[in-house]
């Protein structure tokens, strides 16, 4: 077997040489980032069996019913979200909550028009409030199931050309930073409790991700982010080329990005760690269960493919698409085929 040799540094001072060989396991980190989004939306215990009842926008927002009480300021966009939370039927308990079935039936008036791509939005810009932990959490607990000499293959795309290297899957960092004045106010509410969330509303945000770096180039300066909830900013979140549900693309690019979230930002500054501060988490329980699920289906992936969109498995009767051209990749439909195809397309041959 050959082994190739490749220096890290975990820590800026402490570089160390770790030894990559055929047999490691590689774990594509865009294939597993839509895999690992896809269950934690799909199981959110504060939106479990929770359906979308009411939309108001910085248009209605201050007439809609259940949205005017809070101090609006200036601040533009605004976007309400009430939902609804009722005990589920017995055939319905183990259904996953999905944007395509997020809608209240029958559709409540004023929803009838909302795109597939706008039910992705909300659905993501609810979970993502504050779930910028939990993601990390999820993505850290799932890599501790792996060998400790585990590879990801991080892609990327950059000035229109694909970017590809290898890193060391325990080699990354948390990078937390603060958003001050954000740019959009959310607020999402879920009854019968009126159980609130709010965001954007106080002077600063606090926002975490995942930096990677290629061999030789410490994770403390990663050259590669990836925000996983990057949706609680609505649209303005959206991965390359505003299609994805989660970004993965060049620090430079990400903090560029950062402008169109926030007025100020301090990521230069960011607090680093190796590790989640599990007094940040909320439900350790659940997230290690679907870090379980998520390997499971990694590793049955050659048997039982997901969508390179959404992260969901085919479902009873439903089939996915493959990809006509590599062969390699699934989606639900050919929306979400199209919603993939700007990243994809620069994969597409190679993958
Ligand atoms: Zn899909
Ligand atoms: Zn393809």
């Amino acid at each position: 077997m050959n082994a190739t040799k490749h220096t890290f540094d975990i820590v800026p001072d402490e570089p160390y040489i770790y030894e990559f060989t055929d047999q490691d396991v590689v774990l594509d980190l865009h294939g597993i980032s839509v895999m690992l989004n896809y269950e934690r939306g799909a199981t959110e215990p504060r939106f479990r069996h929770a359906k979308l009842i009411k939309v108001a926008t910085t248009r209605d927002f201050e007439t809609a019913r259940g949205f005017q009480t809070i101090d609006q300021g200036d601040l533009a966009p605004r976007t309400g979200l009430l939902f609804g939370k009722y005990p589920p039927s017995s055939n319905e308990e183990t259904v996953p909550d999905l944007p395509s079935n997020m809608l209240a039936q029958p559709v409540p008036p004023g929803l009838q028009h909302l795109t597939p791509k706008q039910l992705e939005t909300y659905y993501w810009q609810a979970r993502n409030h504050e779930g910028c932990y939990d993601a990390i959490a999820l993505f850290q607990y799932f890599i501790d199931l792996f060998p400790a000499s585990t590879r990801l293959r991080v892609r990327s795309v950059k000035n229109d050309s694909p970017k590809e290297y290898y890193c060391l899957a325990d080699a990354r960092t948390i990078h937390e930073f603060e958003l001050t004045d954000q740019l959009s106010l959310n607020m999402v509410s879920v009854l019968p409790e009126r159980v609130t969330y709010i965001s954007g509303l106080g002077h600063s945000t606090c926002h975490a991700v995942l930096g990677f770096a290629p061999p030789g180039r410490g994770p403390y300066f990663p050259e590669t982010v990836l925000d996983l909830a990057s949706l609680q900013f609505g649209e303005t979140g959206r991965g390359f080329k505003g299609r994805g549900t989660f970004v993965l693309e060049d620090t430079e690019e990400y903090v560029s990005r950062l402008a169109t979230f926030s007025r100020a930002h301090n990521f230069e500054d960011s607090t680093r760690s190796e590790r989640i501060n599990e007094a940040n988490i909320r439900d350790n329980v659940w997230l290690v269960t679907l870090a379980v699920k998520v390997k499971e289906r990694w590793e049955n992936g050659q048997f039982v493919p997901w969508c390179d969109h959404c992260g969901a498995p085919p479902s009873l009767g439903h089939r996915l698409l493959r990809c006509s051209q590599c062969k390699q990749v699934y989606y639900c439909d050919a929306e979400h085929q199209l919603s993939a195809w700007p990243f994809h397309r620069h994969f597409c041959q190679t993958i």
